[in-house]
């Protein structure tokens, strides 16, 4: 039987974003190599600050095309604090890409890579493993674009509806139950600030209708700060999260320094028909161009798509090139001789990639390691 080949939309996007595409790309194509599936099909596309200021447009209508036409999507990062709109605001078309392609469900997973210690002096802090669900197409991102300025006064309104609130807090749940099939703890824990705001109070109504379907699943709340104050304190207390937005975007940032910093935190935002895969950072102006990125969290969302696309495409070889990603990622780190620019160490995209290609040619073609 053959096989058809997937194709790809690639968006490197702005800042460290090239710089960290090229090599995930190579390194998915050795991939698709070693577990003998054809090679991937490329659609490399504009989009981002840079876009911007060429053509007017952050995300022009043929990536929207190429994007929507895709197997999958992998994006590197957007943006340029120089580069704004008219009111103050950056440009902003990876959040767009969330709101038209409804890439309702941000999963964030925090896991710890043998070999780099994370900040917390509890041991228990460098064997993370737990997964923030962040709502990813409305919240207080629901008023992207549509605030309002004057003279006096600003606002953005948080918007919680029970369709974007039931699908997201389904997901959740859905994934908790999959993780408990591997043996984690089985919990959803709802992070909100239902003692404060109406949406909240909304959303932890839904949250409990839903809980009420996974009898399985044990339920769990915190409200978001005393959830921040916890994930310094007390990570390992965490399964599987599930949150609003902008509580989201802040606490997986915050979670990405429990595991190393940016450049170790993958995510994807999964929709019902499409999904995109990028590493938690941003474009890293501050570093662009000096080759001191950490390309691993890209590495890793190539990871995630694999491990989507085969569920997506009934395909177990694909999950196979997924956990071969993660086992070389593991395997270069694990000596604790590689270290990372943003962790004080030498190590930047070319030497990262390079211990990466090395652990993956080391591994057999079903992803072990010879004995
Ligand atoms: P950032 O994530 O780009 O950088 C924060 C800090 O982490 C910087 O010091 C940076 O050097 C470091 N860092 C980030 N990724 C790294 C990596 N892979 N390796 C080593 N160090 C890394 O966030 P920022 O500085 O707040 O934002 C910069 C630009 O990125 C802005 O224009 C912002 O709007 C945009 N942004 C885009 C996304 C996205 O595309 N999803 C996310 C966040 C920010």
């Amino acid at each position: 039987m053959t096989i058809a080949p997937l194709t790809i939309a690639v968006l490197p996007g702005d800042g460290i974003g090239m710089e960290i595409t090229r090599p995930c790309v190579t390194l998915l194509q050795r991939v698709m190599e070693k577990i003998g599936r054809p090679a991937l099909i490329e659609n490399w596309l504009e989009a981002g600050a840079g876009a911007y200021t060429k053509t007017g447009q952050a995300l022009p209508k043929e990536t929207l095309e190429g994007c929507r036409a895709a197997d999958a999507i992998l994006l590197a990062a957007m943006g340029d604090p120089s580069v704004r709109y008219p009111d103050g605001t950056e440009i902003i078309p990876q959040i767009d890409l969330r709101f038209e392609l409804e890439l309702y469900a941000g999963i964030r997973p925090v896991r710890s890579v043998r070999g780099i210690k994370g900040p917390l002096a509890d041991p228990r802090g460098d064997e993370l493993d737990f997964v923030l669900v962040r709502e990813s197409t409305e919240g207080l991102f629901a008023s992207v674009g549509k605030g309002s300025r004057d003279e006096d006064q600003a606002t953005d309104t948080q918007v919680v509806t029970r369709k974007g609130t039931t699908r997201v807090v389904d997901y959740a749940f859905r994934l908790a139950q999959q993780r408990k099939a591997q043996g984690r703890m089985g919990e959803v824990t709802s992070v909100d600030k239902a003692n404060v705001f109406k949406s909240m109070a909304f959303w932890r109504d839904i949250f409990d209708e839903i809980a009420a379907n996974y009898q399985d699943i044990t339920p769990r709340y915190g409200y978001v700060d005393a959830v921040a104050m916890e994930m310094v304190r007390r990570p390992w207390i965490y399964d599987v999260m599930v949150t609003e937005n902008m509580y989201g975007d802040i606490l997986s940032d915050l979670a990405a320094g429990l595991i190393g910093g940016l450049g170790m935190a993958p995510s994807a935002d999964i929709g019902d028909q499409h999904a995109v895969f990028q590493p938690c950072h941003g474009s890293a102006p501050d570093i662009a161009g000096s080759g001191k990125a950490n390309p691993t969290a890209m590495f890793l969302s190539g990871a995630m798509m694999l491990d989507w696309l085969a569920v997506e495409k009934s395909d177990p070889l694909l999950a196979k090139g997924a956990n071969m990603i993660v086992a070389a990622v593991d395997d270069a780190f694990a000596d604790g001789t590689l270290v990372s620019t943003e962790r004080g160490g030498e190590a930047g995209v070319d030497a990262i990639t390079e211990a990466v290609g090395n652990a993956l040619d080391a591994l057999d073609a079903d992803g072990n390691h010879p004995v």
